[in-house]
């Protein structure tokens, strides 16, 4: 294709994020064009857990999550199906009387945001959840929080983005992007040009390149949260469940089939990954101590995805401190699906409003950039020769 399409915003990566973003800037008029390599929803966003939980966030997130837990509940007026999204509770296990401490701690600390956390002692567990095995000592119940279907929901924000206006590329990789003083030029594989003021980076565990060409370098590292899921099992959960400590996650769909996460895989190149033997042999060790009746199922179907991580296992979310009109959204450290909406919208309102609704400055991508040395009255700059250097002072 030649001839340079402008538009008011270029969205680099259909994931949940990106596609969230151009959903919101289409709905509030802005042109804006959607770029994706593979398929909108086809990594992170598409292949994950399904949990939509705020319940065991940072406390930092919890705002952006509140908000995402709003868009959430009205996702069908929004993308046009539900997505198999239910709020069917999140419920996070304690093995131990110290995990149990550190929900109750967890629990007043995000007192004052909503989440309304009830806490369950062994006999409260075992009366509304008579299937949690014996080494569970309690629990923490978010009872608004739920899970979906990914495989659903995330194309489906970029079908929601296309229909409001934005134009959406799938196949078409970014591989080239400059700035010319007023916008950027930006190049995929597919062969389009176009020309934006605003760049936004989605581009998930594959962000940093972007944002290292900007001046802004970042030390993300990709991850791969092994999955797996059951045959089809009598119905016996209705929440989805975590564990305080983490090491294993599990929910049941209306089909019967558990789907189960825990433990790291492998990649077996930038972009695909795996779950790996020793990640799925300790799922089901964990699933059978903690859920009894998932001892002896069959797992029909391993996976892993690619995401990216942070050291501190926050966000980058907001704007370059470098380069004005590029946006960056990337680095959900494994939880990114129930905040992806909020988080695509927070960055719709930095185009249209020069600033988010929530305060990101907790996700800024400065925390990584070295701080300016400061200039010392008794530093001498490098190029200036002391007067007296080599007298004695007497
Ligand atoms: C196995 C697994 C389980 C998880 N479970 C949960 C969970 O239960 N709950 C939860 O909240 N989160 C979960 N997460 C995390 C969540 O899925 C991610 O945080 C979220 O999907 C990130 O969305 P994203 O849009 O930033 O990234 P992605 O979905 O990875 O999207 C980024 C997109 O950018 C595209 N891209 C990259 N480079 C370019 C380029 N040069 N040009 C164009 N496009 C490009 C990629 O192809 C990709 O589609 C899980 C993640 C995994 C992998």
């Amino acid at each position: 294709m030649s001839g340079v399409i402008n538009v008011d915003a270029v969205v680099m990566g259909g994931g949940i994020v990106g596609s969230s973003a151009a959903l919101a800037l289409a709905l509030k008029g802005q042109r804006v064009v959607l770029l994706e390599r593979d398929f909108c929803g086809s990594h992170s966003s598409g292949v994950n857990y399904g949990g939509v939980r705020r319940q065991g966030r940072p406390l930092s997130q919890l705002p952006l999550s509140q908000r995402a837990h709003a868009i959430w509940g009205g996702l069908r007026e929004l993308i046009g199906i539900d997505g198999e999204y239910l709020r069917s509770g999140h419920l996070k296990l304690a093995r131990s009387e110290q995990d149990m401490d550190a929900l109750r701690a967890y629990a007043e600390a995000s007192q004052g945001f909503g989440l309304d956390l009830q806490l369950l002692d062994r006999q409260q567990l075992r009366a509304r959840f008579p299937w949690a095995g014996d080494v569970a000592v309690g629990a923490s119940l978010c009872a608004d929080d739920g899970h979906a279907n990914p495989r659903l929901v995330s194309p489906a924000f970029a079908q929601a983005a296309r229909r409001a206006g934005a134009h959406v590329f799938e196949q078409a990789e970014v591989v080239e992007v400059e700035h010319d003083g007023q916008a950027f030029l930006i190049r995929t594989a597919s062969g389009l040009h176009l020309r934006a003021p605003w760049l936004l980076n989605c581009a998930g565990a594959w962000a940093a390149k972007l944002a290292g060409q900007f001046g802004e370098p970042v030390p993300m590292h990709s991850g791969h949260p092994a999955m797996l899921v059951t045959e089809p099992l009598p119905m016996f959960m209705d929440v989805s469940t975590g564990v305080e400590g983490g090491g294993i996650y599990a929910r049941q769909v209306a089909r019967g089939n558990c789907v189960l996460g825990g433990g790291q895989g492998f990649a077996l190149d930038a972009a695909r990954a795996r779950p790996g033997q020793a990640a799925v042999l300790e799922i089901l060790r964990n699933a059978a101590e903690l859920y009894p009746p998932l001892a002896g199922a069959q797992a029909i179907r391993t996976w892993s995805g690619t995401e990216g991580y942070l050291p501190d296992r926050e966000p980058v979310l907001g704007p370059s401190l470098k380069q004005p009109g590029l946006l960056h959204g990337f680095g959900f450290a494994g939880s990114g699906f129930q905040i992806g909406p909020a988080a695509g919208e927070a960055l719709a309102e930095w185009v249209c409003a020069g600033q988010s609704a929530i305060n990101l400055d907790a996700f800024s991508i400065g925390r990584f950039q070295p701080a300016p040395v400061a200039e010392s009255p008794f530093v001498l700059p490098h190029n200036v020769i002391p007067l007296h250097r080599g007298r004695s002072s007497t």
